[in-house]
């Protein structure tokens, strides 16, 4: 097999998100559970790149080479090419071909539009390792304009409170930002000082994110009728008591779940997704044309079911993950 369980590409010795460090690894993307810091050599699209050194410094492997999107690689014998996967910026997909066999590893991945990374490009392959972190029939995400809709027409409702966003701080936080600049928001954004670093990253990078400020040294009242975008776990702790009344917000794909919402004191939940829903993820596994699949990250077993109803043959990989900086929040 060209790929074993543990995304080790045999033929080339190499690891895909591996979650210890290996002597060779293709990163997908920046999240805490793909990449992680002291690989020996990490292949990656520059702007994973850029994210590694940004988040775990730029020493953050023995030496990194940056591979853009639809350019093969080959390696020996093997060829490796990246995807766009739609999830944040510079996410990827991993193509690897050996002597006719396409095999395809997802990495996280989103269908749905979103102007703050590169557009999902369908991959047909032999062999699909598919993300299925929003793998239960149950989710099918609303549009996330929708959802920006709601958030604006509180903020114009009560103008009285400010409006505390808990979005991870890679990915959602600056797709946010980007939502509501299209929504025609067009004040300064207040962000927590998490989130400075990442969205100077990405403007860099060529996103575009408007007036952003820092949420400091501003007077209390001044907040009254202001988005401030934060970490989910500091929208409920003591730094959130520098906000007028803070009408408290999540934008996560767990916001549809209204148990969670409850349970995180979320008295706005935003369904804001950056993964497929369980039509996109049926969806993407009948367009490759697959005949074979690996379910990993989430809910696996009822894409598994599904698939093999399908007539393919399908399994569940149970990959090993440190979700050190909260997974769900990366949801
Ligand atoms: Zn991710
Ligand atoms: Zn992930």
């Amino acid at each position: 097999m060209l790929l074993d369980r543990n995304l080790h590409i045999r033929a080339i010795d190499t690891f895909i998100d591996p979650s210890v460090p290996r002597e060779r690894a293709i990163i997908t993307h920046g999240h805490a559970d793909h990449a992680r810091s002291g690989h020996g050599a990490v292949l990656a699209t520059p702007d994973t790149i850029a994210i590694m050194q940004t988040r775990y410094g730029v020493d953050c492997a023995g030496r990194f080479q940056a591979l853009d999107f639809g350019v093969p690689l080959l390696i020996d014998d093997v060829s490796i090419t990246l995807y766009p996967a739609g999830h944040i910026l510079g996410s990827a997909q991993v193509l690897v071909e050996h002597k006719g066999q396409r095999v395809v590893v997802t990495g996280d991945y989103k269908r749905l539009a979103d102007r703050t990374a590169q557009p999902y490009e369908l991959v047909r392959c032999d062999l699909l390792v598919t993300e299925a972190t929003f793998g239960l029939p149950v989710f099918q995400h609303p549009l996330p304009q929708t959802e920006i809709a709601r958030l604006l027409k509180s903020v114009r409702d009560n103008p009285e409170r400010s409006h505390l966003v808990g979005c991870y701080a890679l990915g959602k936080a600056q797709r946010v930002i980007a939502l509501l600049r299209d929504a025609g928001w067009d004040a300064p954004i207040y962000l927590h000082g998490a989130m400075l670093k990442l969205c100077g990253l990405y403007e860099e990078l060529g996103v575009t994110l408007g007036d952003l400020r820092p949420a400091l040294d501003v007077p209390r009242a001044d907040f009254a009728g202001q988005i401030v975008i934060a970490p989910p776990s500091a929208i409920r702790d003591r730094w959130s008591r520098r906000f007028p009344d803070p009408m408290v917000c999540q934008a996560s794909g767990w916001m549809s779940v209204k148990q969670r919402a409850r349970q995180a004191l979320v008295e706005l939940p935003l369904v804001i997704s950056d993964h497929c829903d369980w039509g996109e993820l049926q969806q993407t596994v009948h367009e490759t044309e697959a005949a074979t699949v690996w379910v990993t990250h989430g809910r696996e077993d009822a894409l598994v079911y599904w698939c093999r109803q399908q007539g393919l043959e399908a399994q569940p990989l149970h990959l090993q993950r440190f979700e050190d900086d909260g997974g769900e929040e990366a949801a």
